[in-house]
């Protein structure tokens, strides 16, 4: 049997890899090394991550019978594979794209010119719409010419190379059976979310248009969608002293240790190279996790720490003996369910009110420019999911998809999208899939956590340990929806946020 001798060697070698590297892109993104050497990384393992690996993780998989905990392995160890493989025939492309986004200059009409990572928080900065239209038109001018094309091969590679794989026919049926995930199935209640919602959008976006940026809804941009949603008029009750203090003050009266008894450390000191948002990196899981930060403070500081501890607590309470799959890989709408877990914390009033500066008479309008936040970014969401299907799928052809990405984009959010964005605003190997269904996990917790442990369950002694034990210990074992029926007793969907949404905005 030396198929099931190689996927021991992929599980511990496999491990020993992912534990490396997360260590390079710690020490880089923190600051204590210029820059991750990763190479070294990738030519140490390379039995494990060749042709030969891949042809033991698809021996494994089709030797598994369907619906038994080996099928759940091996589709994993199998997804891994087929990712490793692409992910190294299009590094090249991945790295022209890296330099190119460090290097490129949009230049005004004006004659300014402005690095292009710059231009969207310049954009979101500005108080001047003629600002961000001419800064718009230079921005997508460049991306038009230079990036869209490099995007547009790349995942026109992408989709060859996975098909050449021969698993299924095309690739979102390759996808399915990788991810074990109906795309079918997301995109239509994507579709319904946006239809359910639309009356709610149309009644509430006129509105904020005109009172933050005084214009009309017909005019509107996604420049200026940037500077709607770039609000800064609450980060006063967000300071950053009180930040790290509240949020472990409130996991501690979740009744859990907040650091998981050492396993999580937190790497707060100002360093030079660290990285200003807050991120989690989990070199040995479950036992060495770092949460990297550098208290700004403000709302949007406050929300990233929540969402990357939500991650660091999953990471330092999975359960050791789990094998490496299930630790490492896996369905990533679960780990960023509960990171949304503790980000959506954000929109809770009685918590707003127990750990920030928020006043009860602050806490209506913060919850309404929240909601309106939400409800945007879900639409966005949905109408990018049901484009990438379209994408992915092979069916438009590659000239239709500018075309239809503007559409697309621009009925669900009432914000004028742009054709060159039609490759660049694409998230790969259908991320968008992973946090819509985090969303909805997300949601459904929520409303379990209030049956379970009433409305202030973020700070009954009970609730932490059966979120560390029923949901984190499991790690990535399951799928969200799995796991969604075993602790919920219901499916996911989008109704339990709809409510939400509908609450904020009343
Ligand atoms: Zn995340």
């Amino acid at each position: 049997m030396t198929s099931r001798l190689n996927v021991e060697r992929l599980r511990s070698e496999g491990d020993r890899f992912m534990q490396e590297l997360s260590r390079e892109y710690y020490a880089a993104h923190s600051g204590l090394k210029a820059s991750a050497e990763l190479q070294p990384v990738y030519e140490k393992y390379r039995d494990i991550l060749g042709p030969d690996a891949l042809a033991a993780a698809r021996e494994f998989f089709d030797g598994s019978a369907e619906g038994s905990e080996e099928r759940r392995s091996a589709r994993l160890l199998l997804d891994w594979q087929v990712e490793s493989q692409s992910s190294r025939e299009l590094a090249a492309l991945d790295e022209r794209e890296i330099a190119w986004e460090g290097e490129a200059m949009v230049t005004t009409a004006d004659g300014r010119r402005i690095p292009f990572q710059r231009v969207a928080i310049e954009q979101g900065n500005s108080t001047d719409r003629n600002e961000r239209a001419a800064l718009e038109a230079a921005r997508s001018a460049l991306v038009q010419r230079e990036l869209a094309p490099m995007r547009r091969e790349r995942f026109q590679r992408e989709r060859d190379i996975t098909e050449a794989l021969d698993l299924a026919s095309g690739y979102n049926a390759t996808w399915e059976v990788l991810s074990g995930i109906s795309l079918t199935a997301l995109r239509d209640e994507c579709a319904a979310f946006l239809r359910d919602t639309q009356a709610m959008w149309d009644e509430v976006l006129p509105a904020a248009l005109k009172r933050v940026l005084g214009i009309r809804r017909e005019e509107a941009t996604r420049a200026d969608a940037l500077a709607l949603f770039r609000a800064r008029e609450f980060d006063r009750y967000f300071p950053a002293a009180d930040m790290e203090p509240a949020i472990l003050r409130q996991v501690r009266e979740m009744g859990i240790d907040p650091l998981a008894n050492g396993r999580i450390r937190l790497d707060t000191g100002e360093r030079e190279g660290k990285r200003s948002r807050a991120f989690c990196a989990p070199v040995k899981v479950p036992d060495e996790v770092y949460l990297v930060l550098r208290p700004h403070g403000g709302q949007t500081d406050w929300n990233t720490f929540l969402h990357e501890l939500g991650h660091a607590l999953h990471f330092a309470y999975m359960r050791p003996d789990l094998p490496m799959e299930f630790r490492w890989l896996g369905d990533n709408s679960v780990t960023e369910g509960y990171a949304m877990l503790f980000d959506h914390l954000m929109q809770d009033a009685g918590w707003l009110q127990r750990y920030t500066g928020l006043d009860k008479q602050a806490t209506p309008a913060f919850l309404r420019a929240a909601g309106l936040e939400e409800l945007h970014f879900l639409r966005r969401y949905c109408a990018k999911l049901i484009y990438e299907t379209d994408l992915y799928g092979g069916a438009v052809s590659w000239d239709a998809l500018p075309d239809l990405y503007v559409q697309l984009l621009t009925d669900a959010t009432g914000f004028r999208y742009d054709r060159a964005d039609a490759f660049v605003d694409v998230d790969t190997r259908y991320y968008a899939a992973r946090y819509l269904r985090a969303w909805q996990l997300q949601a459904l917790l929520t409303e379990t956590l209030v049956e379970r442990y009433d409305a202030d369950w973020w700070r009954n002694p009970r609730a932490g340990p059966w979120i560390a034990q029923a949901l984190f210990g499991e790690a990535q074992r399951e799928l969200a929806h799995e796991q969604a029926e075993r602790v919920a007793k219901r499916p996911m969907g989008f109704a339990p946020l709809i409510r939400g949404i509908e609450r904020m905005l009343a």
